[in-house]
């Protein structure tokens, strides 16, 4: 079907739904992007996760938002992933997939296109590899990006000052002007500073929580499933606890009046692995795992609070989103919007594309996996050594059964819809690869010491 048969649906279906009574709820003023880095879907229980480790944000959402069951990230790390919540790009498009990249100076970039239509525009930033020596201040007229300077190793809590800039920001904007806001929070991120043994009590075992992410990828092929499900208890209660804090942030937003107007999109990043595939961490695989995301949005008078939209969607749409739930319908923006399922229209389901590109701690190898979904079907290229994997999500959605051998036909038929994909793709590729910063040897420490940049 074409893009004009689908717009012409789509109106025929809106005027239906007009009239049968059902009108569509009005753009916000303002918008409000929160990320939490490293979120993964299946461990909140917004997803039915067995512990609740998302109390606030499961009633939230039944209460006055709406649920993407399948949301995609484009890239199993941060700096990619964001770049394409930025720009519209898919990595394979923006091209930023290692560690020194600065984001593209030219191309799409959803602050630049709030800013040009008259919006405030600012970001909180709690991860470093989002600092502005990156270039991810692009379009941002206030980049707060020193709430704890001393985040290097993640330490210690940042989301109560995170928290803390974005009240200041908000109470001192110009208030005569609509604004962007972009909040990112860090917690579920390595390393687990939280107890959770009363998810997992009893562990005798020799880890301590107190481990570096180099360590523990010393160990993992040593552990056992109790040492793994000692470390996924603490991931759990550090999502507890992120949950307490957006429970704050909303309540912020909620006193100042703000949720009147303004309509809240949370999400995160990438997920976070507990050796379903061998490994710890992310950035190195496209695993349900480290690519499944909560997508929830809340805007206000919502006609349709409490709903589950089921297909799978990518980030890579989330720019466009933005702009289209304040009304700025950016006709030229890259992507699609994801307002047409939140008003309930149905639309056909499109495939999704995901790379991960970069250099594993302890080897100087750099190497690049694709990733391909379409419906229940998911096609992993892993380009060196050169192999592929099939595997049906609806049967097998921890992804432990690879079916490339034993269905080739479905093999194939996922291979053309990936090239196909792709050819589209390229043609949207920006010109120039992005530049390069020189890290400073405090940045390239603080990398290190997360387990970033390899041996
Ligand atoms: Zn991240």
């Amino acid at each position: 079907m074409g893009q004009r048969t689908r717009i012409l649906i789509a109106a025929l279906l809106g005027f239906l739904a007009g009239a049968c009574g059902r009108e569509e709820t009005q753009p916000a003023r303002n918008v409000v992007l929160i990320v939490v880095d490293t979120l993964r879907a299946d461990q909140t229980s917004l997803h039915g996760y067995a512990r609740d480790t998302t109390p606030f944000l499961a009633e939230w959402a039944q209460r006055d938002g709406q649920v993407f069951e399948r949301a995609l990230s484009t890239a199993p790390w941060t700096k990619p992933s964001i770049a394409s919540m930025l720009s519209g790009l898919m990595p394979q498009q923006h091209q930023l997939t290692l560690h020194m990249q600065k984001l593209p100076s030219d191309g799409p970039n959803v602050a630049e296109a709030f800013r040009s239509r008259g919006f405030q525009t600012a970001a909180i930033q709690s991860n470093h590899l989002l600092a502005h020596e990156f270039g991810y201040n692009r379009g941002f007229d206030a980049y707060v990006d020193g709430v704890d300077t001393t985040l290097a190793t993640h330490d210690r809590s940042t989301g109560p000052a995170v928290n803390a800039a974005a009240f200041a920001w908000l109470d001192a904007r110009d208030r005569s002007k609509p604004f962007f806001l972009y909040v990112h929070h860090y917690e579920p991120h390595h390393n687990y500073l939280r107890d959770g043994s009363s998810w997992f009590p009893g562990y005798r075992g020799p880890l301590t929580g107190a481990e570096s992410m180099d360590e523990l990828y010393g160990l993992v092929s040593k552990m056992s499933p109790d040492d793994i499900e000692f470390l996924r208890a603490r991931y759990d209660a550090e999502i507890r606890y992120q949950d307490d804090l957006l429970r704050e942030l909303v309540a912020g937003l909620r006193e100042r009046g703000l949720l009147e107007d303004t309509a809240v999109v949370l999400t995160s990043d990438h997920g976070e692995e507990f050796a379903e595939h061998g490994d710890l961490s992310h950035q190195y695989k496209l695993y349900e795992e480290l690519v499944h995301v909560p997508l929830l949005v809340v805007r206000p008078g919502e006609r349709r609070r409490g709903a589950r939209i089921a297909g799978v969607v990518s980030l890579v749409d989330l720019p466009r989103t933005l702009l289209d739930l304040c009304g700025q319908y950016a006709a030229r923006f890259p992507g699609r919007s994801l307002v047409g399922l939140l008003e309930g229209i149905a639309e056909e389901p499109r495939a999704c594309g995901g790379h991960a590109s970069t250099i594993p701690p302890g080897t100087n190898a750099l190497y690049e996996r694709e990733m391909f979904v379409d419906g229940r079907w998911k096609l992993v290229l892993n380009r060196k050594p050169g192999t592929r994997e099939l595997y049906d999500l609806v049967v097998d959605p921890r992804e432990q059964s690879d079916l490339s051998t034993a269905q080739p036909d479905q093999l194939e038929r996922m291979q053309r819809g990936f090239e196909a994909w792709k050819v589209a793709a390229e043609a949207g590729r920006l010109g120039a690869l992005p530049a390069n910063i020189q890290l400073t040897p405090e940045l390239e420490e603080r990398m290190r010491k997360l387990g970033y940049l390899g041996g």
